[in-house]
Formats: structure tokens, sequence, C-alpha cells
């Protein structure tokens, strides 16, 4: 474990602790949560690194790496994940002129990836995990390793996306240089993380499956992204609500707390924090549209 003396944000180094959740993939570990004193910026501290960290990815049902199919919530999963698709889709088309070149940053088994191609988009995707990029493999798409992401022209792209996936990266502020430096001017980075600000975040507090520590190095908040995008060259365009983030994570919250999932009141936790974040931009998960300043 190694641990943060400053803050990736903003370098500050006054930091206090402000949850202790444990990871719930496997055997239950408590790990601790800091928040900076200057920024306010929460991120996993201590913190565990290369193999140490790549163990913690190596439970049997990490459903992005296998498009899992065993579990009732599997899936849930993957019918949310197909509809959300199409509206992330959607939402990015709404910000390009024609058929933009994508990266998918993170691309998991490269669903998205996929779906943005049978519309004509031009993309290719970079996933750490060999498992998913074999079962990418097998639907025909071709992911690579992010050590070879420096192969990858500058100036050549007109949108990254990161759906989950900022939240792991542990090289924070060399990944949003890079991708500043690859990306087209006015350029977009579409990110999409949990958001610990949400009714449903506040509820669970340590129980709350979204910290899902210690996959989830940082825990942003709506300021975070505003003020690392400005440190990287990006402005925040527009803030976009995730709906059915709340109520998924809400189930695997109800089961962090009381050992079940307990439909009924995840169902009613997640409506709430809906209801309370549709107008404020404060769902469980939030889209971040940043362009290239
Ligand atoms: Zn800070």
């Amino acid at each position: 474990m190694n641990k943060h003396i400053s803050c990736p944000s903003c370098g500050g180094s006054d930091f206090k602790s402000v949850r202790k959740p444990y990871y719930y993939r496997g055997k239950r570990e408590e790990f601790n949560i800091d928040a900076c004193g200057d920024c306010g910026f929460w991120l996993t501290n201590p913190f565990p690194e290369g193999q140490d960290l790549a163990a913690y990815y190596e439970t049997e049902d990490y459903v992005s790496h296998t498009d899992g199919k065993g579990s009732a919530l599997d899936w849930v999963y993957n019918i949310i994940r197909a509809r959300a698709i199409k509206s992330k889709f959607r939402l990015i088309n709404s910000f390009v002129n024609g058929q933009p070149s994508l990266v998918d940053y993170g691309a998991g088994t490269g669903a998205f990836l996929s779906f943005c191609q049978t519309q004509g988009w031009k993309g290719m995707g970079f996933e750490p995990s060999a498992v998913a990029r074999e079962n990418a493999a097998t639907k025909g798409l071709t992911l690579l390793d992010p050590s070879k992401r420096d192969e990858l022209e500058v100036d050549s792209v007109d949108v990254f996306t990161l759906w989950h996936v900022l939240e792991h990266i542990p090289d924070l502020n060399d990944t949003l240089r890079y991708f500043n430096s690859r990306l087209k001017s006015e350029g977009l980075l579409v990110i999409a993380v949990p958001n610990h600000e949400s009714y449903d975040a506040q509820k669970y507090k340590d129980d709350w499956a979204a910290y899902d520590v210690p996959l989830h190095l940082w825990h942003f908040a709506k300021s975070d992204i505003s003020n690392l995008g400005s440190k990287h060259g990006f402005k925040v365009e527009e803030i976009v609500n995730m709906p059915f983030d709340s109520f998924y994570v809400s189930l695997l919250s109800e089961n962090n707390r009381h050992g079940s999932m307990r439909p009924i009141s995840a169902f009613l936790t997640g409506l709430k924090s809906n209801l309370r974040g549709a107008k404020s931009k404060n769902m469980s998960s939030l889209i971040y549209i940043l362009r290239k300043a």
C-alpha cells in the first residue's frame, strides 16, 4: 500500500478521513477515503498499486470484463447497459458534427465502441484487462492495452469516452494530459463517474457500493471534474444525470448494508436520489461533457 502525500488535483497536503468503506467483491477489507482540506477532492488513501491492485479485480464476477450472464443482477446490469449505450450515443451525437473519430478508453468488452461503429463512427479502444480484450476479439473488435496509448497520433481524436473508467486510473494527471494532447482542437472528453454528493451516497455512507474501494482510487464531485478539467485545458460544457445507476448502486448498497438486495428499499432510494438530483444534476452517477479549450 502506498499513501498520497499531496492532492493530485490541487497539490494540497492537508487530508482528513471522511469514509471507511470496504472491499465487497471478495474477502471484506476496510479502506479509508480522505478529503483534501484545500479543494475537497476525495481519494482512497492509502491505496494498493500494481499487482496488489490487480488482485482486487480478480474476482470471477467482475462483470464489465466478462459480459457475465450468471446472476439475476448481471442480467439487470446487461439490460441497463444495452439501453444506456444508445442514450450515450445520442448524447454525444448531439455535441459533434458528422461522424467523429472516437476512442473509448477503458472499453471493457467493447459494447459501446461496437455500437458506435455500426452507426458509422470511426473508433478504437483501449482496455487493460486481457480477459476483456479477448472477449472483445470474439466480437471482431481489436482493443489495445493502454501501455500502447502513445502510438496514437497527437491532435487526431474527436472524442474520448470514459464510461466509469477515470475513477480506476492511477496516473490521473498524466492521463488527462494525454487526452488533451491527442484530442483535436475543440475535441470532446466524455467522462462518466459516480457522484458522492448524491442522495444515495449520503444515505448509504460507508456502504455505498460506488465507493468500490480499492478499485476506485478517486471519488469525484462536480467541483473536482471542473478543477481537474481546467487544470488540463478543458471546460465542462454539460453535466448529464444517469438515472439507472441510482437503482443499480442502491441495490448493491442494500446488499452491503443488510446482506440482501432488498429491492423495494433500493428502488425507493434510487427514486428519491433521482427526484432530488434531477434539476441540480446530482444523481448517483453523472456524465461530464468537457471540451478542449
Ligand atoms: Zn486538493
